[in-house]
């Protein structure tokens, strides 16, 4: 080694405290690459040969192609590994709406598969700017997030900080010589880092922030696959968030609905009492009993009468579906023989039909059984489809009838058919629905609020039965609705 001015001085000085004192050195190529050296040592004065020097030649070349390829299929296995930690994590992270427990089981994962150091994540606080450590991986994790660990975005001395600034990977393959490495008591070995900000968009959620014990540990490819993961951790965070918004305004507008229903309710109840007030008073005048009436008076206040009535049955109308959606309706079922109820409601109706050639025909057999219904209710029902029938009907005949349901013999089924304008299958489609009216040009003449066939069907559906139309335009209509037939079960439940 003295007789060559190939070898530094300082190394000379190792080798020969080493009693080194012949040196072989074997660059080991692939290709144009230099992927080590061997170096040969001996402790007396030694000549490498020129045969010696061929076979050790041939030697090394096989040394280097076997040695690459060992590094490659490791490599290649670490990939392997990795990429599949990554399509577990994609999996989980799709379906999970619990990101808390998925960054934890994905702080584990990255540590063990990626054969790191250590591996955590800081999810970013918006309001405060913090970036606070949610989960990370083992006993150190699990001691840190306890700790309540957390870095102001804005801090200089942080990588972590420093990647979710800048919105890039940060990689730094010697912590040592950074200047803005934050050293961590709890991760002294900690060599390289690489933090990796996860983001959504253009909003950044937080940082996965990994380490590895040796210096010069990230490369390009982790990078790349790391971000992969970073970024599949950010949306499912992101969807779980949605998510639970999506929830809280869900109940605020159910919420928001109950409020508006119960206002509904006592609006319309404080309305009442002064419009029944004045349609008494109108009465009174119209009787005399205040004194006489000129014909002009007269027509006036009849006026006012029948606006405070129109005006009473909007009011009815819309306190009832407001009572029936805050749930402040109460049925009360009672068996109730169906015949003379219909026959009173009959004749309150033909009021409505004015002079119309139209005949209101009640057709229901005298044998028909009870049924298991709330009077009051029921009326309603009935004094509806009868009202619309008339409203809609120029000509011909409206017919209530009634059986027993054919497809279902402990309901009654009714029929409430007209030969009026009918409706076409868009139109009946709606009908049901609140302030639904069909053609506003009719129902202009014929008044309404669009409530009633929602109101109706209400009360139906709360006392066990269902209500549908068959209608044809130019024709006319037939409403069906069922209502449960009085049984020794059902009476002796109540
Ligand atoms: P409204 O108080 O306006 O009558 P409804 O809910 O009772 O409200 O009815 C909704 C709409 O359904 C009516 O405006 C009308 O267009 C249509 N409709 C209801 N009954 C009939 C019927 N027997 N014949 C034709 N159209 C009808």
């Amino acid at each position: 080694i003295h007789s060559t001015t190939v070898i530094p001085k300082p190394l000379v000085a190792i080798l020969e405290a080493e009693n080194v004192v012949s040196l072989g050195i074997f660059p080991l190529w692939v290709g144009e690459r230099l992927i080590g050296v061997l170096l040969l040592e001996a402790e007396e004065e030694r000549e490498f040969g020129e045969e010696e020097a061929r076979l050790l030649d041939i030697l090394v070349g096989q040394m280097a192609v076997a040695l690459d390829s060992l590094q490659l299929l490791e490599r290649s296995q670490r990939r392997a590994t990795e990429l599949e930690t990554v399509a577990q994590v994609s999996v989980e992270a799709a379906r999970t709406l619990d990101p808390e427990r998925l960054l934890w089981d994905v702080s584990n994962l990255t540590k063990e598969r990626f054969g790191l150091y250590h591996a955590h994540i800081y999810v970013l606080d918006e309001q405060s700017d913090y970036l606070i450590l949610t989960a990370g991986a083992g006993d150190v994790g699990r001691q840190m997030v306890e700790r309540g660990h957390m870095i102001p975005i804005s801090l200089p001395t942080s990588l972590v900080a420093r990647a979710a600034r800048e919105k890039e990977p940060v990689v730094v393959n010697d912590v040592t010589r950074a200047l803005d490495f934050l050293p961590n008591p709890l991760l002294p070995n900690a060599r390289s880092e690489l933090a990796v900000p996860m983001i959504v968009g253009e909003r950044v959620i937080g940082v996965l922030d990994v380490q590895a014990d040796r210096v010069g540990y990230f490369s390009e490819l982790d990078v790349r696959v790391l971000s992969t993961l970073a970024a599949q951790i950010a949306v499912s965070i992101q969807n779980a968030r949605l998510y639970a918004e999506q929830l809280q305004v869900a109940d605020q507008l159910r919420e928001v609905d109950r409020l508006k229903s119960e206002f509904l309710a006592s609006m319309s109840h404080e309305l009442r009492t002064p419009l029944n007030s004045i349609i008494g008073y109108a009465e009174v005048l119209l009787d005399g009993i205040d004194g006489e009436l000129n014909d002009d008076m007269e027509e006036d206040i009849t006026a006012i009468h029948s606006s405070g009535k129109h005006l009473l049955n909007l009011i009815n109308d819309i306190l009832d579906l407001a009572k029936i959606e805050a749930g402040q309706i109460d049925i009360v079922p009672e068996p109730l023989a169906l015949p003379p109820l219909v026959e009173d409601i009959v004749q309150t109706t033909r009021v409505l039909l004015q002079n119309k050639p139209v005949e209101l025909v009640a057709d229901l057999p005298e044998d028909l059984p009870p049924i298991y219904a709330d009077a009051l209710r029921v009326r309603q029902i009935v004094a509806n489809l009868l009202s619309n029938a008339s409203k809609f009907t120029e000509e011909g005949q409206i017919v209530i009838h009634a059986q027993v349901f054919e497809q279902d013999p402990s309901m009654m089924h009714i029929l409430v058919s007209d030969t009026g304008i009918g409706m076409s299958p868009d139109e009946v489609e709606v009908i049901f629905e609140r302030f639904r009216q069909v053609d506003q040009s009719h129902t202009r003449r014929a008044g309404g609020t669009g409530l009633g066939l929602a109101i109706t069907r209400e009360l139906v559906q709360m006392q066990g039965g269902e209500i549908w139309v068959e209608s044809e335009p130019g024709k006319g209509s037939v409403f069906h609705f069922t209502l449960p037939i009085a049984s020794d079960a059902n009476v002796s439940k109540s």
